[in-house]
């Protein structure tokens, strides 16, 4: 419980918890009427039929979900997948959250509300403020709000007492506005999404190819051989994914699945639009499953290495790319020297796997070169999540497998631009020759210190260092980890600002004063100086493209994300600023010049960005020209997770549900896992179950304890599971506050969410 009564975690679930056995067939008709249900309850047919049929089109939006590719080429009629179809529910939705709501309910009561409850409630209609002491919102002009902030940021000692967060939904124009603001305004403090999810592969890659993202193109996915896809759940946080994937089976690729839990999307799919697919059996995705326990994947990786260089010496030259090795990398011998060190049967034990099953793996890569490894959080919340990506690489680099056709890297990227708003220069660290060309640009000394990132935002509010929290968009409290630690930082604040589309448990976790800015979505028209606009964003293989609502607005007062940022800047920085920020709101397109000025690759961005599907951004790494500090992809030597578990202990991994995305609780269904109604779960191997003398539905309380802090999540309920001994799962944002702020990856600072040490107590 927090200051004055507001709960910022999720309240205790009474919903009866009904079991189900887990699904082995994703998509089909359950995900058609799934998707359905949604978006007709919602929008009803329509308006759902005609948002749906513009979500992923060359002329309309871009999905508000994740940020996995559309086809280059040909687009069918129905281009998404459940998951999208919700996400535009959700967003579309009929339902209103105005002033006669709040005057209704006050904050406090709305807290008691469990996160689904709270997200249903509608689409945010007006500027809304709530006062000092007050326990209701209640309706601001848009120019009394921008006074505020205007007034508050400028009473600041210093700009680094300001932290202005950035959620993946952003578009590139509003991402290059508000970080253009940001920095005018003087400092970098600029966390971001990126924080929490993907930093890790960034570090990762960034050190040994050059380039923090991935280098596949979705046409790789089709020429591929082998694609390895680790620590990741494509069948809900990427369902179009498995339609890759059924193609790339059919092109002949093999898929190896490396996960401590059997997802159903990665067992067998149906393609909800192939008639041969609906009527006839599901395609089989996995061809070999290595169940791990969580975080064994760098034991693992280092087990198949080994086992390529025993066939290497068996038969010299068939099994490692040599010449590759010789003439694009770095690092070899300090990695080898490494390799050698480790003995191959501890390796294997530490994974919890049967040794042919590795070996099978290692088998086939031995014969293939063409390999993609695909990956998500499964890899990079760890403490040493940088390592994983780091192995992940070498055993790519081995291989020859990065910079040519069917072979690299794909970190999958979750929320739709939460790449493109890195591009845009959303980052706390600014890169001096992006400073450089924002200088030529605007003729204004940008700040070179390094702002705070998400985990250093929580201690410098927590510590009354920032007293100003500013977010566009996201769900910052749901989000981040130790959820009483961070509402005790944000309740620091003299004021939090949250731009939104939906009402969500940050806008009641408030500062002093706190404002809620609600803006346009994805789905909706934007029309500035009676000129219809358009934004860009960037998908997971750095496709840059177009997005363009086609939905009325569900309030005349509305903002666009640009417009915002313009009203913020000219509130606050008056005539101290360089930018003209009205002409750019006025044309979108005038930003998008100023993006080509200042950021690499966007040669004739305004022409290309209107051709259909957009274009791609360099990419060295799938060139195979490596832009590291050595000009080659670098070797890297990389430990193994540095804690042993003691009896009754488990290593808790957060997922999400089937009927979530990211913070957002779509439904109470995790079809594919068969859990429904109640959220408050942690799923366990049977046998951890017997022994430590649990039932299937006992009610247990997680706790973990870290430099002397206990921190508990109540009333969680046991369901048996096909998951590894000493593992445990459990459904953020619930768990969230199990996990402590400042255990973070070297080298990422990104959350432990998937690796943190609980027991538990009857
Ligand atoms: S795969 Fe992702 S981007 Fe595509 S429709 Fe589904 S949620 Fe949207």
């Amino acid at each position: 419980m927090s200051k004055d009564g507001i709960k910022a975690q999720p309240p205790e679930d009474n919903n009866k918890l009904e079991l189900n056995d887990p699904k082995s067939v994703a998509g089909g008709m359950p995900a058609i009427t799934s998707s359905l249900q949604h978006v007709y309850g919602e929008v009803g047919i329509v308006e759902g039929t005609k948002a749906l049929l513009k979500l992923n089109q060359f002329d309309g939006f871009d999905c508000p979900g994740c940020a996995w590719p559309d086809p280059d080429k040909h687009r069918s009629v129905a281009e998404f997948c459940e998951n999208g179809a919700k996400a535009v529910a959700e967003e579309a939705t009929k339902a209103k959250v105005n002033a006669d709501f709040f005057k209704k309910y006050s904050v406090q009561e709305l807290s008691e509300w469990s996160d689904y409850e709270i997200g249903k409630s509608g689409r945010i209609t007006d500027p809304m403020v709530l006062n000092p002491g007050s326990s209701h919102y209640e309706p601001i002009s848009w120019e009394g709000a921008f006074k505020l902030i205007g007034q508050q940021l400028n009473a600041l000692g210093s700009p680094n007492e300001a932290i202005f967060y950035t959620s993946g939904r952003t578009s590139n124009e509003a991402a290059f506005l508000y970080q253009l603001f940001v920095r005018q305004f003087g400092t970098n403090n600029l966390p971001d999404c990126s924080n929490m999810c993907h930093e890790s592969s960034g570090a990762g890659l960034s050190e040994t190819v050059g380039i923090g993202k991935g280098s596949v193109k979705l046409d790789d996915f089709y020429m591929a051989d082998v694609i390895m896809i680790i620590g990741q759940n494509p069948g809900t946080n990427h369902p179009r994914m498995l339609t890759a994937l059924e193609k790339a089976k059919k092109s002949g690729a093999k898929i190896v699945t490396v996960n401590p839990l059997p997802e159903t999307g990665l067992i067998g799919f149906k393609h909800p639009q192939s008639p041969k697919d609906m009527l006839g059996s599901a395609t089989k995705i996995t061809d070999h499953f290595l169940q791990v326990r969580i975080n064994a994947d760098v034991a693992l990786l280092k087990a198949i290495m080994i086992m390529l260089y025993e066939m290497e010496e068996k038969a010299p030259g068939t099994v490692l790319d040599h010449d590759f090795i010789a003439n694009k990398t770095a690092g070899y011998d300090d990695f080898k020297a490494d390799l050698d060190k480790y003995d191959l049967q501890t390796l294997i034990s530490q994974t919890g796997l049967q040794e042919a099953a590795i070996r099978e793996v290692a088998d086939l890569l031995a014969s293939k070169n063409k390999i993609i490894v695909c990956w998500a959080m499964g890899l990079t919340q760890h403490k040493n999540a940088v390592d994983n990506i780091r192995e992940v690489v070498n055993l790519l680099l081995l291989k020859g497998s990065i910079g040519k056709p069917g072979a690299g890297t794909c970190p999958v990227r979750g929320h739709s631009n939460v790449q493109g708003d890195r591009t845009m220069g959303i980052w706390e660290k600014l890169k001096p020759e992006f400073g450089e060309k924002l200088k030529a640009t605007f003729n204004f000394e940008p700040p070179k210190e390094d702002g705070y990132d998400v985990v250093n935002a929580i201690k410098a509010m927590h510590e009354g260092k920032a007293k100003v929290f500013f977010a566009m968009g996201g769900n910052f409290i749901s989000a981040t980890p130790d959820t009483e630690y961070t509402a005790e930082a944000l309740m620091n604040c003299d004021l939090t600002v949250h731009v939104s589309t939906k009402l969500n448990r940050s806008h009641l976790v408030h500062g002093k004063t706190a404002l809620i800015l609600p803006c346009l979505g994805r789905t909706e028209r934007d029309v500035q100086n009676g000129e219809e606009q358009f934004v860009s964003v960037e998908n997971s293989t750095g496709v840059v493209h177009s997005s363009k609502g086609n939905k009325r607005p569900i309030s005349d007062h509305l903002y666009s994300e640009p417009k915002i940022v313009a009203e913020m800047a000219k509130h606050t920085l008056g005539s101290r600023s360089t930018v003209n920020w009205d002409a750019m709101v006025a044309d979108y397109d005038q930003i998008r010049d100023s993006i080509e000025q200042t950021c690499g690759g966007f040669t004739d961005y305004n022409k290309r960005v209107r051709e259909p599907g957009g274009f791609y951004l360099p990419n060295g790494a799938r060139e195979g020209n490596f832009a590291t500090k050595t000009n080659k992809a670098n070797f890297t030597v990389n430990l193994l997770p540095d804690y042993t578990l003691e009896e009754g202990q488990y290593l808790m991994m957060t997922i999400r549900s089937h009927d979530q995305y990211n913070t957002t609780i779509y439904g109470l269904h995790d079809r594919y896992r068969g859990i429904h109604y109640n959220r408050r779960v942690v799923l366990m191997n049977p046998e951890d179950m017997k022994s430590a003398g649990i039932k299937a539905r006992d009610k247990v309380d997680l706790i973990s304890e870290y430099n002397g802090v206990e921190r508990v999540a109540n009333g969680f309920l046991a369901v048996p599971y096909d998951i590894p001994t000493q593992c445990v799962a459990t459904y953020f944002p619930e768990a969230n506050v199990l996990i402590p702020f400042d255990q973070y990856a070297r080298k990422s600072n990104t959350p432990i969410s998937k690796s943190v040490i609980v027991t538990l107590k009857c």
